[in-house]
């Protein structure tokens, strides 16, 4: 195998890598990061930030709150990273004038 190849593959790797593990995307807007008083303590702000905003890929689309702002383009202050409501419960909610 070419040297040049190997070196491409690796860098290739490395920039995947990168990309995995950049965090959600919704980071910059999100208001378990950006309000305060959101959520009760600093601790659960902690929590969701290194359990799911700033973890892999494969972790921080499991959030709820990415994956309801992604189906709905919204997302309810009700609605945490580790909800178990579905995207139906949650437009129920909405209907019944939960925010
Ligand atoms: S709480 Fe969810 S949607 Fe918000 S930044 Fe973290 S992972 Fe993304």
């Amino acid at each position: 195998m070419p040297e040049s190849f190997e070196k491409h593959l690796f860098i290739t790797q490395l920039l995947e890598k990168q990309l995995n593990n950049s965090g959600c995307p919704n980071q910059k807007s999100c208001q378990i990061l950006h309000v305060d008083g959101f959520l009760k303590d600093a601790e659960t702000k902690a929590f969701y930030r290194n359990s799911f905003c700033e973890a892999d890929n494969a972790v921080w689309n499991t959030c709820k709150r990415f994956q309801t702002k992604t189906a709905l383009n919204l997302c309810p202050d009700f609605v945490m990273p580790d909800s178990t409501f579905s995207l139906d419960e949650i437009l129920d909610r909405l209907e019944e004038g939960q925010k």
